[in-house]
């Protein structure tokens, strides 16, 4: 099997499953970012403020496989959003990372109090111009600042990382997503473990099925809905099984009762509450 891609707006391709490192340890980071990549993930998902870019780096570089076969993400953190600042970011985070451009980089949170999220926007414009980000994107913004940033700048983010697991599958930011030709990226794909999702009928019911774990269920009903999606785990065999989803498929059906788990379940923080 090969990880599916998906065909962003802007002609670029990524790997609809990857691996996110939110919360991992600066200090495991290149032990388990190699676990990773070992495991056959070409998908990385970072941020500045996860403090972590260096160790995702040094993975990257001992790992010899080469830069274009390697989709790496990461995100301007909400103090970065003035146009000056968003440039230094961005050389920041490359000189961590050990890269000469990223993949993909975010406007990691709109910060709406502040009123600066359009700044920041432009500022990805000017660094995707640049050639140090192949393409841009947004995270954790809802209708009315996508639609703003567009409008002000013409330029249509390439994904919206939102927060999204069967227990809250935001289908209204999907649908306005669809409308706009933005990819949705599911970020707490398991819910961060915070409820008890893996436990839930309709997905013990599938995992029974098809001889699988609640989890591989779970990521596998992200991918068929059309989620890009990247789950945590620190230890090596789940990060093996979160990435061994490609010889099951869920039936229309089981999509349909896993989605039906939908609870408005908000486990993270809602972005007008994020400064
Ligand atoms: P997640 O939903 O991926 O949950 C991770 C937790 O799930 C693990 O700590 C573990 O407890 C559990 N888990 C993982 N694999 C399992 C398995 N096979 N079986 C049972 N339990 C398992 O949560 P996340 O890490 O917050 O989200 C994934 C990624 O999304 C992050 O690492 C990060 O890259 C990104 N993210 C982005 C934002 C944002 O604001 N843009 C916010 C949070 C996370």
């Amino acid at each position: 099997f090969s990880v599916p891609t998906i065909e962003l707006n802007d002609g670029i391709q990524i790997p609809q499953l990857g691996f996110g490192v939110f919360k991992v340890d600066p200090a495991e980071t290149e032990r388990i970012v190699t676990d990773a990549l070992e495991a056959g993930y070409r998908h990385i998902d970072t941020a500045a403020i996860y403090g972590n870019e260096e160790g995702v780096g040094a993975a990257i570089a001992k790992s010899g496989i080469a830069r274009d076969e390697l989709f790496v993400t990461t995100k301007l953190w909400n103090d970065r959003h003035q146009k000056d600042s968003a440039h230094a970011a961005i050389d920041e985070s490359l000189a961590k990372l050990g890269l000469e451009h990223v993949d993909l980089y975010l406007v990691h949170w709109p910060t709406p109090a502040k009123n600066d999220y359009v700044e920041a926007w432009q500022a990805l414009i000017e660094i995707k111009e640049l050639g140090k980000t192949r393409s841009i994107g947004v995270s954790n913004h809802q209708v009315a600042q996508l639609d703003e940033i567009i409008a002000a700048t013409g330029v249509t983010p390439s994904v919206n990382q939102i927060e999204l697991h069967p227990g809250f599958s935001q289908l209204e930011l999907r649908t306005h997503h669809q409308k706009l030709g933005i990819h949705t990226e599911a970020w707490g794909p398991l819910g961060q473990g915070k409820y008890d999702l893996l436990s839930r009928g309709a997905v013990v019911a599938a995992a029974e099925a098809h001889g699988v774990t609640p989890a591989q269920v779970v990521i596998r009903w992200h991918l068929q809905i059309g989620n890009i999606v990247f789950p945590k785990s620190n230890a090596k065999e789940r990060i093996a099984q979160n990435f061994d989803v490609f010889g099951f498929e869920l039936t229309e059906g089981e999509v349909a009762a896993i989605t039906l788990l939908d609870e408005n379940n908000r486990v993270g923080s809602h972005p007008d509450d994020v400064n």
